[in-house]
């Protein structure tokens, strides 16, 4: 018997999904992907000149374990590289076998509940303005010593947004399915607290 529970979580950049989806598995005692790890770690090796199909198909594990993969540089390279469709494919099945391990997953993404995992338990899309998604993002990067501005920030998460919504190949929206959790105005812990509740009566 398989116990397969899959939770999907999109959104746009620095809505909080990262928080959120590893608070939800941690809750629950699911295993946790960031599949956005892979779209950077593509982008580092594109930086680093290698192709981006090729790069995605070369992948590892150990490649998802760098710093690098946090600064705004990678983040641009990996929206630019999510846009082409031998990447995405190269980097499906991982996504989907991980999805389809024993014991419950939660992944997060833009396309997770929309193409990944369309038959995923529960779908989540964790959004924010794009005022106070850069307030958090910018927060964070001058907390490790990124001395990027406000309005760079500001101008990156709206580049990224537009990259993200508008590219042909699985574009950032809510599955029709999906239970949409606006931060803007949520603490951590809300924002948690009706995630959980969500999951929680998806299992019953
Ligand atoms: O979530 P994160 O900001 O790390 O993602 C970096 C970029 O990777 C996104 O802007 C998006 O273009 C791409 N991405 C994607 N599909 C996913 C996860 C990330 O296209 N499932």
């Amino acid at each position: 018997m398989t116990d397969e529970f899959t939770v999907a979580v999109d959104g746009p950049a620095a809505a909080g999904k990262g928080t959120l989806s590893k608070a939800v598995a941690a809750h629950f005692g699911f295993a946790h992907l960031d599949t956005g790890l892979l779209y950077r770690a593509v982008g580092a090796k594109v930086l680093a000149g290698m192709e981006a199909a090729e790069a995605a198909r070369s992948l590892r594990s150990d490649d998802l374990e760098n710093d690098s993969l946090r600064t705004s540089a990678v983040a641009r390279k990996a929206s630019e590289v999510a846009v082409i469709a031998e990447v995405r494919a190269a980097l499906l099945d991982f996504q989907r076998s991980f999805a389809g391990r024993s014991g419950g997953a939660v992944l997060d993404g833009r396309d997770i509940g929309t193409v990944i995992c369309p038959d995923a338990a529960v779908k989540l899309f964790v959004t924010a303005s794009a005022r106070v998604r850069a307030q958090r993002r910018f927060a964070e990067m001058s907390a490790i010593g990124i001395r990027d501005t406000f309005d760079q920030v500001l101008a990156d998460v709206q580049a990224r947004d537009a990259r993200d919504m508008e590219r042909a190949e699985a574009p950032l929206k809510p599955a029709p399915d999906a239970t949409v959790i606006d931060t803007s105005e949520l603490s951590i812990e809300e924002a948690v607290a009706a995630a959980v509740a969500t999951v929680s009566a998806a299992r019953r």
